[in-house]
């Protein structure tokens, strides 16, 4: 998850107009989920090849270079609910499209950031969510390839949601004769069972031997809860 300033309470999402400059493997796919989440998506690219073989995939494609003002006021990107930037390698072209947004006052301008660096000059433009791609995969897949979780999910910083396989000698006790969050501090979400889809945990659920874990807790007592045989 992101570090940025989190809205403080649920917008009407339920048909937003979002905009996603830069159509490359990370635009392209937030384009693809927003519009399978029922969403109206301009895409803009200045790679006509980009463009069309989106054409038929986004509500809107438009070719254009995003670094100049008066294309954005054209292409209305003032009246859209949000826009983000998903430039990373080109850091001139990621910063002025931001500071542009910005300007024609975009109410919720999120952009991708490749570097550190990237990042802090996004934030002090004012950009209001900053995100790190390839950062944040990085720290959660390397969760997953020590093994010790099958999915890492960063909350907050100090807070996470993994995904991790039954401790072995919890199999035939119910979450709440195994007191998981009086001993071990963390909260069981969800169980699936045999491959089964996952559901609900309640604190009569009974644990079987190899069932998977949805659990969620701070990062210290989660991260030992995992290593749990
Ligand atoms: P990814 O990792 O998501 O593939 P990236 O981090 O390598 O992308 P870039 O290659 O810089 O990022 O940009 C992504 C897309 O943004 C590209 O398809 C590129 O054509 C487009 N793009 C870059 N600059 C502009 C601009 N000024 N106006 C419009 N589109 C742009």
């Amino acid at each position: 998850m992101s570090k940025s300033v989190g809205p403080t309470r649920k917008r009407d999402f339920h048909s937003a107009n979002v905009a996603i400059i830069g159509l490359g493997r990370f635009g392209e796919s937030l384009a693809l989920e927003l519009v399978a989440g029922g969403h109206q998506v301009l895409g803009v690219d200045y790679d006509e090849k980009i463009v069309q073989s989106m054409a038929d995939r986004l509500t809107h494609v438009v070719s254009a270079d995003t670094t100049d003002e008066e294309t954005l006021k054209e292409l209305g990107l003032a009246d859209m609910d949000c826009a983000v930037v998903a430039i990373g390698a080109d850091l001139e072209a990621s910063i002025l499209t931001a500071s542009l947004l910005l300007q024609l006052g975009v109410k919720q301008v999120w952009a991708k950031a490749n570097s550190a660096a990237h990042g802090k000059i996004l934030k002090q433009l004012g950009v209001h969510h900053v995100i790190f791609p390839e950062f944040e995969m990085g720290r959660r897949v390397a969760h997953m390839v020590s093994g010790e979780s099958l999915d890492y999910v960063h909350i907050d910083e100090d807070f996470v949601m993994v995904k991790s396989i039954c401790p072995a000698s919890f199999a035939g006790q119910s979450l709440a004769e195994l007191k998981i969050r009086g001993t071990y501090g963390v909260t069981v979400v969800a169980f699936s069972h045999a491959g089964q889809p996952y559901q609900p945990a309640f604190p009569e659920t009974v644990l079987n031997d190899g069932d998977l874990l949805v659990v969620a807790g701070r990062k210290k007592p989660l991260d030992s809860f995992v290593q749990l045989d």
